[in-house]
């Protein structure tokens, strides 16, 4: 597999620290608010790499964790008239609900700052103590021009970042490129942990090294997050742990881009701003993942309704032949007819480009591209009617697929409620009866409540539209 590495600016072949294994840590959500789309994006595109990891046989230890400890859900708190764990056990709670709709599987590990408070001191010690960091009135800040690599993720010389820096009201830092490992509690009821630098809590960057080192050791395979994310986060990460540690960080920086709105950049202030929990009153989760997944993880990605829609036909084009299978494998003919194992060989050829596209860094779109071409020989394989052998062969090989998109994910039994049904056989005897007005009437009004009927040779197949 060819992955495109952010820390040399091109794509080179993904070679793990021991065979067989991977080792990924992604950015997770600061958890005092629903996760909009964009947030989405990464949950979704680095829960496709596991899953792809995973399909091609490694085994693959994954953690991504949750940012309970920061100003904004402090100020959340405040807000509400509750503690600050209080707002992040509440949104941890809700991104479960989100993530699971998504189809995200829950990371091997969603590590907690809360819970690593030890592992922060002793790395923010191990760096005071290495000439890195230092304390200024209960701070503990990073001197960043003593890591001289500092820069070499995002590009950028240091002499540059010093014009842009300020030092903000309240800091007591020595030089404005430094940043904070530790920071002293500013008020009695903030939360705050017992110190060698007195009361107070962590940075957010100190985090993610600390967690990362203490879950997957201190090189790791794969470090994932947005693109948003690759300065100063990921820039101050690699200062912090590469000086702890004496070694090499991350092998390989994977980063997603962004997400527009009507072409435009998501924020507060444009009023652009859509949660997943909004979006799923629209759309269902498994839609949505879809719909991150049609454009490959470093190209942005427009939301609108427009874009919604066109995606949302070529994703029903798939549900539609999966359905039709699904179908066929209970009323299609019995035994393998004629040239159907020929026909399904050739789906197998799918299988390859999928593969081929996923290789070549997680290129989903053209993985997407595979399956629709798939689908299409499919409806023409079973056009005339096909065997129940063949319809689960051909179902296997298209789930084999969207299983590791994560797509097509929420099955049901295909149960249909017993007012649906009376109303399906009513219409079969007004057509044996050749009421047809009667007939397209209960057409109509099953069409009204989402469900398409298709005449078949094998039976009358009832379509969800979804
Ligand atoms: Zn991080």
């Amino acid at each position: 597999m060819r992955i495109y590495n952010t820390l040399t600016n091109q794509k080179e072949e993904f070679v793990p620290i021991e065979p067989g294994k991977v080792g990924i840590y992604v950015c997770g959500p600061t958890v005092y608010n629903f996760f909009h789309i964009g947030n989405a994006r990464p949950f979704v595109v680095f829960d496709t790499l596991r899953r792809y990891f995973k399909y091609r046989g490694y085994e693959v230890k994954f953690v991504q964790n949750f940012t309970d400890v920061d100003d904004k859900i402090i100020k959340r708190a405040k807000e509400e008239g509750i503690t600050a764990p209080e707002v992040s056990e509440k949104y941890i709670k809700e991104y479960y609900d989100d993530a699971a709709a998504l189809n995200v599987i829950k990371a091997d590990v969603h590590p907690k700052v809360s819970e690593h408070i030890p592992d922060i001191i002793d790395f923010v010690q191990t760096l005071i103590d290495k000439g890195y960091a230092y304390e200024a009135d209960g701070d503990v800040y990073y001197s960043t021009r003593k890591f001289p690599e500092y820069g070499k993720l995002s590009g950028q010389r240091i002499d540059d970042l010093e014009s842009g820096a300020r030092i903000a009201i309240g800091e007591v830092k020595k030089d404005p490129l430094d940043f904070a490992l530790w920071k002293a509690r500013k008020e009695p009821d903030e939360i705050a942990w017992e110190s060698p630098w007195g009361m107070g809590r962590p940075g957010w960057h100190i985090e993610c090294s600390t967690m990362s080192r203490k879950h997957l050791g201190k090189t790791i395979d794969i470090h994932g997050g947005g693109q948003d994310l690759q300065f100063p986060h990921h820039e101050n990460e690699i200062a912090q742990s590469e000086a702890c540690n004496g070694v090499p960080f991350a092998r390989y920086w994977m980063h997603n881009g962004y997400i527009t709105v009507d072409g435009e950049k998501m924020s507060k202030s444009l009023g652009n701003f859509f949660t997943v929990r909004d979006i799923r009153k629209e759309y269902s989760g498994d839609f949505i993942r879809f719909f991150l997944l049609s454009g490959q993880y470093r190209n942005p990605i427009n939301f609108s309704d427009t874009e919604m829609k066109s995606v949302k036909t070529g994703y029903d084009r798939i549900v539609t032949a999966a359905e039709t299978l699904e179908f066929l494998t209970k009323n299609g003919k019995d035994g393998m007819q004629a040239g159907e194992e020929q026909k399904l060989e050739a789906l197998g050829q799918y299988k390859e480009k999928f593969i081929e596209a996923m290789d070549d860094d997680l290129n989903t779109a053209s993985a997407i591209a595979a399956i629709f071409e798939m689908v299409s020989e499919i409806n023409l394989d079973v056009k005339d009617g096909a065997s129940k052998e063949f319809a689960q062969g051909a179902l296997a090989r298209l789930h084999e697929l969207t299983d590791v998109l994560g797509i097509l994910q929420q099955k049901d039994d295909g149960a249909i409620g017993e007012d649906i049904q009376a109303l399906i056989d009513e219409r079969q005897a007004a057509r044996k009866a050749k009421n047809w007005a009667r007939a397209d009437e209960i057409r109509n009004q099953l069409a009204a409540m989402g469900y398409t009927l298709k005449d078949t040779p094998q039976g009358v197949q009832v379509i969800r539209n979804n």
